[in-house]
């Protein structure tokens, strides 16, 4: 009875389906199918044995370490990235200079004066004013959020040391640091508009064990007098929390010394050449800088490794239709500046696709595309050819990247590979940012994802005549 109420419902409920059923999805030619099940596939599973990507993170890492963006530090990594390219056999390895103001941190100290006198551990933010010398004392003021320091009277904040919680918590995606972010972002404004001498936050880092402040670029508004702004590691941000829980009024003296001077970064550009030198290129890119605190492996030597050693694969392959230029961006940690001066010079161009890889080297958990609907096929080939790396089919009307993303928001397509960002924001802007956080096979699994990718987006890659044996004598 119940199996033949089942159908009945079945049925009556048949033609409203017919109705509203979307169209089956555009299929691929027998000719791509074929492509991308074997050629694609072989690419791919080769790839995860990749070990070009480990070797440019590890060079880049060892032989030039942080990357301060416009420092001497920054400029060494371009000379050692155009070296690098230009051995690995690319097209037209260039540099596209541009000037930029730099921001250097000093000495840094955050001292507990009372009612329990200890040393904390503090890093400045970027762009944060210099302490004069002796630093700064006062008696800190905590708010657990942006909104609660906004809705604070300025005589209750005038003369103090702000102090903001808001602890950020881990996720995939790593969203948290969109919310979670705001102290770093507004914190400092509203603290200086409201007469604060300077402004401490909770580190807008995950990690919660261990005592390594987190950084990160935050900008004053137009009006807003500069003061000294800090993040204490997660540990120490406990520490006042504790204290203020005690009832306590803390006073801290802290040090944040930096200095601002003018100097230049650039992008690193390198190319594949396509058949069609003059279709347009696929924009595979990561960024070169890196926070000063650690060494940039994860942030993002890591996704520069990762998007050459992609590219080299299809090279050495043969020869893709779309030519694919590998743009290594500089300045992007302290405000996009290698992003925006690619579109000054660059946006109006065409341009197939972009992608940036600059997530860390975790594995790629899922695909997002922005092909636009007259290019479904090829973005579900993208999804398909994935699928067997474990990456699920995400989005296909949305995409990101920070470099690239003043150009997605002018409306040029793009695709990005999600990375997993469960431990990110652990690692990212942190001492701990070093070489040791590698996971190798994980960052195979990218290269995997981004030769794949490639394969498809600049594809079909004409396979190179094997060589003709010598015959030996
Ligand atoms: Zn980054
Ligand atoms: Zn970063």
């Amino acid at each position: 009875m119940r199996i033949l109420l089942a159908s009945l419902l079945a049925a009556a409920a048949l033609p409203a389906l017919a109705q509203t059923a979307p169209p089956p999805p555009p299929q691929p030619s027998a000719a791509e199918q074929a492509y991308d099940t074997t050629l694609v596939a072989r690419l791919r599973d080769a790839a995860l044995s990749d070990s070009m990507a480990w070797e440019i993170t590890e060079g880049l890492t060892t032989e030039v370490g942080q990357r301060l963006a416009g420092t001497e530090a920054e400029a060494r990594a371009r000379a050692w990235s155009v070296k690098r390219l230009t051995a690995m056999g690319f097209a037209n390895v260039r540099v596209e200079e541009f000037a930029m103001p730099v921001w250097e941190r000093g000495r840094e100290a955050a001292e507990l004066l009372g009612p329990y006198p200890q040393k904390l551990v503090v890093a400045a933010l970027g762009n944060s004013a210099s302490t004069p010398a002796g630093g700064v004392t006062a008696e800190v003021i905590s708010f657990p959020d942006v909104a609660a320091l906004a809705a604070a009277p300025a005589e209750q904040v005038r003369g103090k040391i702000v102090y903001i919680g808001h602890a950020m918590p881990r996720t995939e995606d790593g969203s948290g640091y969109g919310v979670f972010g705001a102290p770093r972002r507004q914190g400092p404004t509203l603290a200086s508009q409201k007469g604060a001498l300077a402004i401490v936050i909770r580190s807008i880092g995950t990690d919660r064990e261990h005592r390594n402040p987190h950084t990160g670029v935050m900008n004053f508004a137009e009006g807003a007098t500069p003061i000294p702004a800090g993040a204490l590691s997660n540990p120490d941000a406990d520490q006042i929390e504790r204290i203020l829980a005690r009832g306590q009024r803390p006073t801290l003296r802290l040090t944040l010394e930096s200095r601002v001077t003018q100097g230049r970064s650039g992008n690193v550009i390198a190319e594949v050449t396509g058949r069609d030198p003059n279709a347009a290129p696929v924009l595979v890119s990561c960024h070169l800088d890196s926070w000063d605190l650690g060494t940039g492996a994860f942030d993002d030597a890591a996704g520069c490794g990762i998007v050459a050693a992609a590219a080299k694969r299809i090279m050495e392959a043969g020869t893709p239709a779309r030519p694919i230029r590998i743009v290594w961006f500089g300045a992007e940690e302290v405000g996009l500046f290698g992003g925006l001066d690619y579109r000054a010079r660059h946006g109006k161009e065409p341009h197939h696709a972009l992608m940036e890889s600059d997530f860390g080297a975790d594995r790629v958990w899922k695909v997002d595309s922005r092909l636009g609907a007259e290019r479904a096929i090829e973005a579900r080939r993208l999804q398909r050819v994935l699928q067997p790396l474990g990456i699920v089919p995400g989005s296909l009307t949305e995409t990101d990247g920070p470099d690239i993303g003043p150009m997605l928001a002018d409306g040029l397509p793009g695709a990005s590979l999600q990375q997993d960002g469960t431990r990110y924001f652990d690692i990212h802007h942190t001492p701990d940012d070093t070489l040791a956080m590698v996971d190798r096979k994980q960052l195979q699994q990218n290269v995997a994802a981004w030769t794949a990718s490639l394969a498809v987006l600049a594809g079909p890659v004409e396979q190179r005549p094997a060589a003709p044996r010598r015959r030996r004598r």
